[in-house]
């Protein structure tokens, strides 16, 4: 079941370019920009461009292609920024037990430093 997709979040306006951002990379499928609050001296998001609510939306609706071609960009951003030598954290969150904010689905890359540990 595909779940509702809220055409005015706030994602969803950055790929209709009706708000700006600072784009890092992109690819047919999914776009790369910066967070607006970085949380790590790199952090930037990684976005499908067709509508997917969360990870479970994205993996169970999505086409073969399309899931390769965002993990590729994830791939992408990694070497662009060259944090796959010290190393990186990823992350989604999903739904309410995620604490998701923004309701289109998106993986935070964060870098550049020791980030600690997963749940403080
Ligand atoms: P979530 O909690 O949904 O995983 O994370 C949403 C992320 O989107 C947050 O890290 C937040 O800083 C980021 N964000 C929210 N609004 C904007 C925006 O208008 N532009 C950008 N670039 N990032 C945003």
């Amino acid at each position: 079941m595909k779940s509702k997709y809220d055409k005015n979040n706030v994602f969803a306006k950055i790929l209709r370019s009706e708000i700006p951002c600072n784009k890092i990379l992109e690819n047919d499928s999914a776009l790369a920009f910066s967070d607006i609050n970085p949380q790590a001296p790199i952090h930037v998001l990684v976005i499908p461009k067709n509508a997917y609510v969360s990870f479970y939306d994205f993996t169970n609706n999505a086409d073969s292609r399309e899931v390769e071609l965002f993990w590729r960009l994830v791939n992408d951003v990694i070497l662009k920024e060259n944090i796959h030598g010290k190393g990186f954290r990823l992350i989604t969150n999903s739904g309410d037990h995620g604490n998701q904010d923004v309701p289109h689905f998106h993986i935070h890359i964060l870098g550049g430093k020791n980030l600690g540990r997963m749940i403080n």
